[in-house]
Order: C-alpha cells, then sequence, then structure tokens
C-alpha cells in the first residue's frame, strides 16, 4: 500500500481514537505528575468528537485532506489547554497540505507532515528538547520524511516514525521542562515522561498500524 487515501485515514483517526480511550487513564497519571492531570480526558474527548464528525450525517467530502482538516478543526473547539490548538492546528495544516486529492503519495503526505510540525512549532514555540510532544512529533516526522525521500512506501515510513516517536517520547524522562504548565516545576519536572509526546506517540502507533493492515 503506497498511497493514502480516505478510508485509510478514517481508520488511522478511529485507531487515535481507541488508543487515547485505551490509554486515558495512563496520561492523566502522566499529566498529574507534571501538569494539571487533565491530558488523558482532553485526547479522549476530542478524538470521541472528531469521530463523530466524521461519521455525522452530513460528513466532510470522501478526500484525506478534508477528513484531517475537520479533525483539526473538531479538536480545536473541543479540546483547550496546550494540546488542543497544537494538535488541532497540526491537523488541520495537514489537512490543507494534502488538498482534496483521493490519493496522497507517501512524499507528498511526508511534506504534508512537515508543515504540520512547522504549525505546532509556530504555535507553540517550542523545539526538541524542551519535554513537550514536539520532542515525539519532531523525529517521528524527520523518520517519516527520510523514508519517503529514500522511496519506502507508506507502511514503511510509518513504522519509522512510530520508532522515532517511541525514543522520542522515552527521551522526555530526564529532560527539564521548558514550555507548559511541567515549566513551573523547574527541576522538579526531571525524571517524568511528558504526557504530550506520550499522545503523540499513540498517534504514530495508529499510523503505523492502520498503514500496515
Ligand atoms: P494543559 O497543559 O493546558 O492542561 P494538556 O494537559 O492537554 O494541556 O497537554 C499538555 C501537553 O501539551 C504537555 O505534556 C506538552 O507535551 C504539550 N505542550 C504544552 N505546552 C506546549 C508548547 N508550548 N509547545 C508544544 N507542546 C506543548
Ligand atoms: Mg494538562
Ligand atoms: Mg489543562
Amino acid at each position: 500500500r503506497d498511497a493514502l487515501d480516505h478510508s485509510l485515514v478514517l481508520d488511522w483517526l478511529r485507531r487515535v481514537s481507541t488508543a487515547m480511550h485505551q490509554h486515558r487513564d495512563h496520561l492523566i497519571h502522566l499529566d498529574s505528575a507534571i501538569g494539571d492531570g487533565d491530558h488523558g480526558a482532553n485526547m479522549a474527548r476530542g478524538f470521541s468528537a472528531v469521530r463523530v464528525a466524521l461519521d455525522a450525517p452530513s460528513p466532510p467530502p470522501a478526500s484525506p485532506g478534508a477528513a484531517l482538516s475537520a479533525a483539526g478543526e473538531t479538536l480545536i473547539s473541543t479540546v483547550g489547554g496546550a494540546s488542543g490548538p497544537l494538535y488541532g492546528g497540526a491537523f488541520r495544516t495537514l489537512g490543507a497540505a494534502l488538498g482534496t486529492e483521493p490519493e496522497v503519495g507517501t512524499r507528498r503526505f511526508a511534506a504534508g507532515l512537515t508543515a504540520a510540525l512547522a504549525t505546532m512549532q509556530r504555535l507553540g514555540a517550542a523545539v526538541p528538547g524542551d519535554k513537550t510532544m514536539i520532542d515525539a512529533c519532531s523525529p517521528a516526522i524527520g523518520a517519516f520524511r527520510a523514508a519517503a525521500e529514500a522511496g519506502a512506501g507508506l507502511p514503511a515510513a510509518a513504522c519509522a516514525a512510530a520508532r522515532a516517536a517511541e525514543a522520542g517520547m522515552q527521551a522526555t524522562i530526564p529532560l527539564q521542562a521548558r514550555k507548559g504548565r511541567a515549566s513551573y516545576l523547574g527541576l522538579r519536572s526531571i525524571g517524568h515522561q511528558d504526557p504530550g509526546a506520550t499522545s503523540a506517540c499513540y498517534v504514530f502507533r495508529a499510523l503505523a498500524e492502520a498503514a500496515g493492515t
């Protein structure tokens, strides 16, 4: 499977929603240690709303771009806090980058992911090492793009992204937070895994699963 179509995007977003519900308590636990404890509830609520929007009687037009743009809008309007605008803005940028094509190739998708990362960094002003979701998203999207440029298909590129996200997530543990609520803790943020990097890891894992089926 080398192209991303509408059904793959729906499968991806449904898998993300399932994962956010499955790991809701874990995300709450992580955010309770260095934040305000709502990340699991935020993600579960947001991606439930995404599912509802995509299954609605009048869903968005059947293209990957339209589905992802609608997901972004829904996240922005249903998730407060730091993560809503960041994830919402990223999905909206990704959707806009993919346009209305019914099928999107791996390189085009890589370019969309790169644009989405730029949106997250513009909105949140975080760089890798700040102990945020960027620590999972940046290496994941870098790995996806490198794989795509080397000629890999969607399953291999998504697998590389998921592995890189996982490593990036693990690497947040020893970091001191420099952005978001966790930064208020200063040195006490060290030794805890970042909740947003963890949810980002689920997003890329879900993509690898959807691409691999
Ligand atoms: P809030 O902190 O507002 O309650 P959430 O708990 O839903 O929002 O999300 C927290 C996560 O958001 C953090 O774990 C971190 O990964 C991410 N985050 C916070 N601030 C930023 C930022 N400026 N840039 C990127 N990611 C951020
Ligand atoms: Mg929180
Ligand atoms: Mg909050």
